[in-house]
Order: C-alpha cells, then structure tokens, then sequence
C-alpha cells in the first residue's frame, strides 16, 4: 500500500535532515522545504518520492503552495513536521530586537502557518498528525535565551490550545521538546560571550549532546502509534544534561 505523504520543514540540516533520512528508509513519500533547497538535495536520500521546494515558513504563501503542489502528487498530509527554527542567543539588553523579531517570526509564526495550512483538510478527513518541534526551553528558562524562550513556550502553548480545538476531529497534535544536540542551530548567534556561555554550559554534561537522530526517533514514536492515540509531548535529552 502506498504510504501517506510526510512533510518536514527545516529539512536542510539538523533534525529535519534526521527526520528525512528516517522516513526516506521507511519508504513515505515527502514533501521537505527550507530556504537553502541545494542542502536537501546534497542529502543521502533516494529523491525518487521526494518534492524539494524552497520555503521560508514565515512567508505562508509560500508555505500553502509548496503544500499544494506536493498535495497535488502524494495525497493529503498525514504527517506535518512544524521543524524549522532559529535561535539566536544574547542578553535582552544589548540584543538587536530584529533577532528577537526573527525568533519569534520562525519559531511561533511559522507554526501557526503550518498548522492553519493542513488542519482544514485533516479536521475534514478526521485524521493526520502535526508534530511541532519545541525545546526544553519550552519549559524552562536558559540564560541568555529571552526570546528564544518566549518563542519555545508560544509553540507549547498554541499546540495545546489546537490539540485541544481539533482532538475531537481525530486530529492529533504532539510536541517533542528535546534538550540540546548537535546541529547548526547555535552557529548563528553572532553574541560571541553568549556562545562561550553556551559552551561552557555544555561543558556540565561532560561536552556530550545529543545525536540528531534521537530526536527523530522520538518524533517517528509519537507518529507510528494508532491514529486514536496520541502521544502529546516528549521531552528528549542527554542523560548529563540538567
Ligand atoms: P539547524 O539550525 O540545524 O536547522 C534549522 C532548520 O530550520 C534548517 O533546516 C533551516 O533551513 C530551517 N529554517 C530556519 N529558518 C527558516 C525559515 N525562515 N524558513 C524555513 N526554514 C527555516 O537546527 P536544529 O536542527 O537544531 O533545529 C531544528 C528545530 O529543533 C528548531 O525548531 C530548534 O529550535 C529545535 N531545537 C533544537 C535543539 C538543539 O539543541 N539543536 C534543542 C531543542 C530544540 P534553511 O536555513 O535552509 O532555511
């Protein structure tokens, strides 16, 4: 039987390459946007039920017509990965309020297109699944992390309000809000004594993080349960880390 069309946002690096790769070895077709398209195609992944678009998921034009169009191949979504994010550290006080801006645009704004881009299909079929990738600081505070942290709890939040708006429509929502791990994600911090901050944080947990594939493995648990279970939230991170 044909499987049902996947689509993850932030597929260029990180988890979302993570999360491709697994699912492209479990055969589903897939729908993988970013803005830097020519890194989803370096990826080792057999491209063959694989639409490559390049989406910036703040822009949800773009966002809908990337989805409509690998719709229009595969199906209606069953599994939306709200994956893309930024994270860019500093203290509140000396931050440009543009990188707050960006946070908050990616992280929470881009979510909500997702989500509002599929729900009416899945509240209308009764079934599929939005899977939103959170953070620990989702949950709780980090130094140097404001707005990041703000933009974390907005996705726990807006998940929950929706999971609980469309549960009764057989539409699950899930969170997996892991703890830090090894991608590209703090390479874009220009606050040099936040990143030093963040390092020798790091250094607590004896410098070990995460392997990205964790993290899709914990989003592939919530997923390959029974449509009538959901599984809401996993909170993944290294053992070490407090
Ligand atoms: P990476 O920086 O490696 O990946 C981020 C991905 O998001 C990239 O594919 C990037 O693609 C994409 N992205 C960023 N901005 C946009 C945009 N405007 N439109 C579309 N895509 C965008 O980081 P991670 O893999 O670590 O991050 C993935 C998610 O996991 C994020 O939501 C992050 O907050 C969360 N997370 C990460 C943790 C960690 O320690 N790594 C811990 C907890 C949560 P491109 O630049 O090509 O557009």
């Amino acid at each position: 039987m044909t499987k049902p069309l996947i689509v993850i946002t932030g597929a260029s690096s990180g988890f979302g390459a993570a999360m491709a790769k697994m699912f492209n070895e479990q055969g589903n077709p897939m729908l993988l946007v970013a803005r830097r398209t020519d890194r989803i195609e370096a990826l080792p992944l057999d491209f063959k039920n694989i639409m490559v678009e390049g989406v910036d998921v703040t822009d949800r034009e773009e966002f809908a017509a990337a989805i409509a169009k690998a719709e229009a191949k595969f199906g209606p979504t069953d599994l939306l990965v709200n994956n893309a994010g930024v994270m860019l550290l500093g203290n509140v006080m000396t931050q440009d309020p543009k990188q707050w801006q960006t946070m908050l645009d990616v992280n929470v704004m881009g979510v909500l297109n997702g989500m509002s881009i599929v729900l009416p299909e899945m509240t209308k079929r009764e079934g599929g699944t939005i899977i939103n990738m959170s953070s620990l600081a989702g949950k709780k505070t980090f130094v140097n992390h404001a707005a990041y942290v703000a933009s974390k709890f907005g996705v726990h939040g807006l998940s929950e309000t929706i999971r609980e708006e469309v549960s009764g429509k057989n539409v699950r929502v899930a969170m997996v809000a892991p703890g830090a791990a090894e991608t590209e994600l703090l390479g874009h911090t220009t606050d040099t004594k936040a990143v030093t901050d963040y390092e020798a944080w790091k250094q607590t947990m004896g410098g070990v993080t995460m392997d990205p594939m964790h993290v899709a493995e914990a989003v592939n648990f919530i997923y390959s349960m029974p449509q009538d279970v959901n599984v809401r939230e996993i909170d993944i991170a290294a053992t070490r880390q407090d």
